[in-house]
C-alpha cells in the first residue's frame, strides 16, 4: 500500500484484512496482512517505520550464515546453498546467452578459479547483485569471470564480502554511481519483498539495464501450496520483515506498470522443505526438519504439474520497448 492509501499493484483503495501473522524470529509482535479486494496483492499492512527496522533484523537467523560445519543442520545448510548456488549460476548464465559457462562444475572453477577466469574470458558480462549478503553468490559468479558489483544494506554483511572474497560491494546510497545502461544482468534473491521503496528500486534497475539486460527476481509465493497449508503461521510470512507479499499474478503486474514485462517464472524446489520445517518448529512442533521435509514432499507431489504452486518462484523480467 502506497501513502495515499492505493494499492501499490493496481491503485484501487480499500484493501480488506487478511489475517494477524506473529514475527517468529526475532520480537514475537503480530502484524496485520491486507489484501487488496481488487488485484488480490497482499501486503504486511503496519511494518515499523523504516528507521526502525532494523532492530528487527537482530537474529542469528539472519546474520552471516559462517563456514561453521558443527552439526547435520550446517551439513545440510551447506549443501543446500552449494546446490542453490550452482542452479542460480546456471539460470544466469543461460539467461544470459553464455550457457557454456554453465557446463563447468563450480566446485573445479573454486579449485582453478584462474584458469576459468581466462577461459572464460573476465569482465565481458556486468552483473547487479541488489541485496549480495555475504556475497556467496557474488563470489561465484565473479570467479566465472563475470564483472560483478554487490548492493547490500548491512555494514556487516558488506564488509564481510568484501573481506572474505574481496568483492565490489556498495551500500544502497551509492547505486546512482553505477552508469545507465551498463548491466547485463541484475538478480535480487529473495531482496524485493523486503524493500521499503519497491518502485524507486524499479527504476533504478531500468535505469542501470542495458535494453537487452535480464533481471532476475526471486520471491517467496503466497498462493503456493505451502502458503495455503500453514496460513497465518507459513514461516514465508516472515512479518515483519517481509512487507510485499507476491503471487505469479500480482509480481508480472507490478513490474508492467513501470515498463517491464515477465517472461519467465521458474520454481525454486528446495525452498519448500525449509520454510515448510521453519513453519513447524514456529508451531512449536517436536522434529520439525522431519516433518518439513514429509510436509514438503506430500505437497510438491500434490502440485507437481502446477509450477505457479511452488513455494519460492523465480521471475525474469525485461525491459519493455515501446
Ligand atoms: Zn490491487
Amino acid at each position: 500500500m502506497t501513502e495515499t492509501g492505493s494499492c501499490l499493484v493496481c491503485g484501487s483503495t480499500g484493501p480488506e484484512v487478511l489475517f494477524t501473522a506473529k514475527d517468529h524470529l526475532v520480537s514475537g509482535e503480530d502484524f496485520v496482512l491486507k489484501r487488496c479486494n481488487v488485484c488480490g496483492f497482499t501486503f504486511t499492512a503496519d511494518p515499523p517505520d523504516e528507521k526502525d527496522i532494523a532492530k528487527f533484523y537482530l537474529s542469528e537467523d539472519y546474520i552471516s550464515h559462517s563456514d561453521k560445519k558443527q552439526n547435520l543442520t550446517d551439513h545440510v545448510y551447506h549443501l543446500a546453498r552449494n546446490y542453490m548456488l550452482r542452479k542460480k549460476f546456471n539460470l544466469v548464465s543461460k539467461i544470459s546467452g553464455r550457457e557454456k559457462d554453465a557446463l563447468v562444475d563450480i566446485g573445479s572453477l573454486r579449485e582453478d578459479g584462474m584458469l576459468a577466469d581466462i577461459e572464460s574470458g573476465r569482465g565481458t558480462s556486468t552483473l547487479v547483485d541488489i541485496g549480495s549478503g555475504t556475497g556467496y553468490f557474488a563470489d561465484c559468479m565473479n570467479r566465472k569471470g563475470w564483472n560483478v558489483t554487490g548492493v547490500e544494506l548491512s555494514d556487516q554483511a558488506r564488509e564481510y564480502s568484501v573481506s572474505r572474497f574481496g568483492l565490489t560491494v556498495i551500500s544502497p546510497t551509492e547505486i546512482p554511481a553505477i552508469k545507465d545502461g551498463s548491466a547485463d544482468c541484475v538478480t535480487l534473491w529473495h531482496v524485493l519483498e523486503h524493500l521499503y521503496d519497491p518502485v524507486m528500486w524499479l527504476r533504478e534497475i531500468s535505469r542501470i539495464l542495458k535494453d537487452d539486460g535480464k533481471c532476475i527476481i526471486a520471491l517467496p509465493n503466497i498462493k503456493s501450496a505451502d502458503a495455503v497449508w500453514f496460513g497465518s503461521e507459513w514461516a514465508a510470512l516472515d512479518v515483519p520483515r517481509h512487507l510485499w507479499h507476491f503471487s505469479p499474478e500480482t509480481l508480472p503486474a507490478f513490474i508492467n506498470g513501470y515498463g517491464f514485462i515477465c517472461t519467465k517464472v521458474i520454481p525454486m524446489p528446495l525452498d519448500i522443505y525449509y520454510i515448510s520445517a521453519l513453519s513447524y518448529r514456529n508451531r512449536g512442533c517436536k522434529l520439525p526438519l522431519l516433518r518439513g521435509i514429509v510436509t514438503g514432499l506430500f505437497l510438491t507431489v500434490k502440485s507437481l504439474v502446477k509450477k505457479d504452486k511452488a513455494s519460492s518462484l523465480i521471475y525474469v523480467i525485461l525491459k519493455q520497448h515501446r
